[in-house]
């Protein structure tokens, strides 16, 4: 079946990206018909918030920050094609195609598809005793899971969503093992130094680490399963694994002939592909690393809100720029509040204090603060991201002159998002 629009909008994904594009359409005056592609039946989830529903932190309706019913695709005047993926995206012809076979002719389109979980090629990957964690789907599974009283879980990937994960166990009573292939705890986002404490007080709580350990093989036992590492590292029993080794951009449904792919969907500061009225942002959409001036999927929260704002207003006709990020995490977990800022890898100087609660690291390049680190000091780490901005706002200015004022309010307004969205 094909349906031909002159003038529709097609949105594939039902994530923050594409509820900010939206709301962003509408905003701006779009009055045309939009229609929504999605590979579930759910209403618009924030897989931040998982791992609580997991532990009983919050409640089911938690997990729907845009509202638990349909009241969002009503108010923006959304018209949804819910529960079967879009499997197919000719860009030059504009056509979309999802499992069922629905075929829809667009005008433009956008691309906020996410990411999923990354599953690495070993033997008993796929085996019921091994878990995920992005949707609630996977968040329900879990859930269930943890109904059985497992005594013993291991995870595997000492990232972001990994330590939510430990978390969540932790507070159900369940024994928790942290393994990872790096040599210390958030290898992308923490110094060894920082990581270290980090480490120290986990192993007070009672949760087991395990670094410098590549996972090769999964077995299932009579009670759970067994895995196995690389090397001299001894294998782990446990109830069942939780793989967060990072995750891959969704993009099987598009030609690659067609749409330039890296790691993600080529964007540019509008949130355009290279294909003329294709969108993309969020998870899925490569943008750009303020600090090392190169494509980078930035994985976060805020992030995919602001380029699907930006996608939304650039579709319906009006020119917003979303210049790109900074690499940066904030989490709170156990207790700690963890901040990563900007690049703790490469640095010309570094200073740093402990006063046995906080722990404050800072990194140079030359004279320009790129990184920070920060452990329970929440205060301190707005100065320095404003400092980074900062800097970065004067090496813009000249390094390219032409970068409109715009875009150097909207680097400034990104860490402000940022607060604002994660203490929602
Ligand atoms: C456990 C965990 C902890 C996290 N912690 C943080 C944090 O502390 N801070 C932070 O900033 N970020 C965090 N994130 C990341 C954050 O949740 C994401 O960056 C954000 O949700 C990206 O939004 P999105 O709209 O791009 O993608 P998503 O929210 O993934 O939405 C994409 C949607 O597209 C749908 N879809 C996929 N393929 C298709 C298809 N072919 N057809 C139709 N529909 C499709 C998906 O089902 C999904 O509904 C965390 C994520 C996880 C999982």
């Amino acid at each position: 079946m094909i349906i031909r629009r002159k003038k529709g909008i097609a949105i594939i994904g039902n994530g923050c990206a594409a509820a900010e594009c939206i709301k962003k359409l509408r905003e701006k005056g779009y009055s045309g018909e939009i229609h929504l592609f999605s590979d579930n039946d759910r209403p618009i989830a924030n897989p931040m918030l998982t791992t609580y529903f997991v532990s009983g932190k919050i409640d089911w309706e938690g997990l729907f920050p845009y509202g638990k019913g349909d009241e969002f695709y009503h108010n923006y005047q959304v018209i949804t094609h819910f529960g079967s993926p879009v499997v197919n995206l000719d860009a030059h012809n504009r056509i979309i195609k999802n499992k069922d076979g629905f075929e829809f002719s667009y005008d433009q389109c956008l691309i906020a598809t996410g990411a999923s979980p990354f599953l690495p090629s070993i033997p008993g990957i796929h085996s019921n005793k091994v878990f995920v964690i992005r949707t609630v789907d996977d968040a329900v599974r879990l859930k269930k899971a943890l109904q059985n009283r497992p005594h013993k879980a291991l995870v595997v990937g000492a990232s972001m969503a990994g330590i939510k994960v430990v978390e969540a166990f932790h507070m159900v009573g369940v024994k928790v093992i942290l393994a990872d292939l790096a040599d210390h705890i958030f290898p992308l986002a923490a110094h060894p130094d920082c990581a270290h404490i980090i480490e120290k007080r986990l192993l007070e709580k009672g949760i087991d680490l395990k670094f410098g350990a590549a996972i090769t093989a999964i077995e299932e036992t009579s009670g759970g399963l067994k895995a196995y590492f690389a090397g001299n590292i001894e294998p782990v029993e446990a109830d069942l694994l939780v793989m967060c080794i990072g995750v891959r951009a969704n993009t099987g449904f598009l030609e690659r002939k067609q749409v330039e792919i890296k790691q993600g969907v080529l964007v540019d500061q509008q949130m355009r592909t290279n294909v003329p009225g294709l969108f993309a942002a969020g998870d899925v959409a490569q943008g750009r690393n303020l600090l090392s001036n190169e494509g980078q999927i930035m994985g976060l929260w805020a992030n995919a809100r602001y380029q699907g704002r930006t996608a939304g207003a650039n579709m319906a006709g009006v020119p917003e720029f979303f210049p790109g990020n900074i690499p940066h995490n904030i989490t709170h977990f156990l207790g700690m509040d963890f901040i990563g800022i900007g690049d703790v890898k490469q640095f010309t100087r570094m200073e740093k204090k402990y006063d046995g609660k906080r722990f404050i690291q800072l990194f140079w390049q030359g004279d320009i603060l790129t990184g920070a680190n920060f452990l329970d000091d929440y205060q301190s780490s707005g100065i320095i991201k404003n400092q980074i901005l900062k800097n970065l706002q004067v090496s813009y200015k000249t390094s390219q002159s032409s970068l409109p004022f715009i875009q150097n309010l909207l680097i400034r307004n990104i860490f402000e998002e940022v607060e604002k969205c994660e203490r929602a």
